[in-house]
């Protein structure tokens, strides 16, 4: 196979990848990489440091984010490419939503402490380590204080819908981050569309809103995907007249097939996101 020397769709220390965002960059540039964005999770912070270490390697680096978002039942994740870092409503944008997050985790620990449970907040703030904590983090905190037996019963207990630490407040909706996105000049893509374990018209109306808000891509070619789903993406796109993205999703070293780099190029039939870019492009003359 031959590899994409675009890679739109990974993460760094800034979240929850392992590398630091020069050692993605150095990464990515030795896999073979001439265009990498840098999508952390629902922060920009790694972005000065991927951008001046690009710079020195003569990379492209394009700027970006994976915003974590909510749509009906599912948490869908929104990737903001080529916007412009410094906008001012953007950074609020970001800001405001950490501590709602932040606020959240402290609601959770007061609602299970207001049910008997110990404060969980400092074990659920340790195991989120950069991220900020959320339902996932305050199960493990009840298992690790032997509290329950597994996440199943923290969830049944004490976190599931209708529990005391089910509590809402949390994620932006779709069309709110793309908002955010469009509003700082970027492109707004849905990250890999068939991780949602969703049907087929579920994703269907999700693209219309999606659109409807102004998202113009989707993301195309993924790691890992099963037979058959690039055709599938494929023909959404041609479908909506939407863009086409890819990316690895890279987090760490050690998973061959989720590697910086390690994705198929795009179906030629279909229009790149990146095509009003301006990017000088080595593989195309
Ligand atoms: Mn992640
Ligand atoms: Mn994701
Ligand atoms: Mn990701």
């Amino acid at each position: 196979m031959q590899f994409s020397e675009i890679d739109l769709h990974c993460h760094s220390l800034a979240s929850d990848g392992a590398l630091s965002p020069a050692d993605v960059v150095e990464r990515a540039a030795s896999n073979g990489v001439k265009v990498l964005a840098l999508t952390d999770h629902d922060t920009i912070a790694g972005l000065p440091e991927a951008q001046a270490h690009a710079a020195s390697l003569g990379m492209q680096l394009i700027s970006g984010i994976e915003i974590s978002t909510q749509w009906r039942a599912y948490g869908i994740h929104i990737v903001g490419l080529n916007f412009d870092p410094e906008h001012e409503g953007l950074r609020q944008a970001l800001a405001n939503q950490a501590q709602v997050r932040r606020t959240r985790g402290q609601l959770i620990a007061e609602k299970l402490a207001a049910k008997g449970l110990p404060d969980l907040l400092p074990a659920a703030l340790a195991l989120a380590g950069r991220d900020t904590p959320g339902r996932p983090h305050f199960a493990q905190a009840m298992i690790d204080a032997g509290l329950v037996k597994d996440q199943n019963e923290a969830f049944k207990k004490y976190l599931g819908s209708g529990k005391a630490g089910d509590v809402k407040l949390g994620w932006p909706e779709v069309a709110e981050a793309v908002r955010w996105i469009r509003e700082a000049g970027g492109t707004a893509v849905i990250a890999h569309p068939r991780k949602y374990d969703m049907t087929l018209t579920k994703l269907r109306a999700l693209i219309e809103e999606f659109m409807a808000a102004g998202g113009q891509a989707i993301e195309v070619v993924v790691s890992g995907q099963k037979q058959g789903e690039v055709g599938m993406l494929s023909d959404l796109c041609r479908r909506y007249g939407l863009q086409a993205s890819l990316g690895s999703d890279f987090h760490s070293p050690g998973l061959a097939w989720v590697e910086l780099g390690r994705i198929a190029k795009l179906p030629d039939t279909l229009q790149p996101v990146w095509q009003d870019w301006g990017l000088a492009l080595p593989e195309q003359a």
